[in-house]
């Protein structure tokens, strides 16, 4: 129903629960988020408002949003850059299995170092369950959208970028989606990717946004890029590139917002 994803100095969960409440009117049942934290990924999801989700958090995390310092106390901080904090954020419409903590979204595999949020439907999830479970992957929810999180796992072998794992897995998937990925071992990027369900960019000053709706990045940002359906898009504090699922380069012009927040 709702994707958040931020890359930059911010601390990544205060963007995120700020910019799920902004996309509140659309309604929900879940929301959840993964943030990127020390080699692993950290993973709070919950049945209920983005303020159970924030009550579920600690407080200091909850709170450090807007501020690109990092928020709490300037002192000590100096001219020091901030390390990059990065994360995805979802509110969950369901579809497929009952709204509770277990199916809300972020979805893992089951090593936990993938995680996705996903708007839409996986059509061939049940044929894709089957083909996974028959190779030994044992599934935590009842979910479409966690096949994908174990497709791009079993797609991000050595050596392969995270956006080539993505576009790789989603050639074997059939339905609609906007979705953002982040993996464990690499959080320097966040991939998404759109077909039939909107994900728009967002350009900040060394930092940079996704989400599913521009109402979630606006005050942030003006400078918005819309991906078309069948394109994918890596994301990184610095800028971004697309590209199709057949792998080919795409060029974006950013637009901008003119609207009052
Ligand atoms: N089909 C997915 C689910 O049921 C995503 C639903 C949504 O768009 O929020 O979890």
């Amino acid at each position: 129903c709702g994707i958040v994803a931020y890359i930059g100095p911010r601390g990544a969960t205060g963007v995120l629960l700020e910019g799920l409440q902004r996309l509140e009117y659309r309604g929900y049942d879940s929301a959840g988020v993964a943030v990127a934290a020390r080699g692993g990924l950290r993973v709070r999801k919950v049945k209920g408002r983005v303020a159970d989700l924030a009550a579920a958090l600690p407080a200091e995390r909850a709170a450090e949003a807007a501020d690109p310092a990092g928020g709490g106390s300037a002192r000590g901080r100096g001219r020091k850059a901030r390390a990059l904090s990065v994360g995805i954020g979802h509110t969950r419409w369901a579809t497929h299995g009952e709204p509770n903590d277990v199916n809300a979204h972020p979805h893992l595999d089951g090593s936990g170092r993938i995680a996705v949020v996903h708007n839409g439907i996986i059509e061939n999830a049940d044929a894709l369950r089957a083909k996974l479970t028959a190779d030994g992957v044992v599934f935590a929810s009842e979910t479409d959208t966690e096949v994908l999180a174990h497709l791009i796992a079993a797609a991000a072998g050595e050596g392969v970028e995270l956006e080539e794992a993505v576009r790789s897995a989603l050639t074997h998937v059939v339905g609609t989606y906007g979705l953002a990925v982040l993996d464990a071992t690499r959080p320097d990027r966040v991939v998404v990717a759109r077909n039939g369900s909107p994900i728009v960019l967002g350009i900040g000053e060394k930092e940079m946004f996704a989400a599913s709706d521009v109402a979630a990045l606006v005050q942030y940002t003006r400078q918005v890029v819309h991906l078309d359906d069948g394109e994918l898009a890596v994301v990184r504090a610095d800028g971004f590139s697309t590209f199709t699922e057949d792998a080919r380069a795409t060029a974006k012009t950013p637009d901008t917002v003119d609207w009052e927040v």
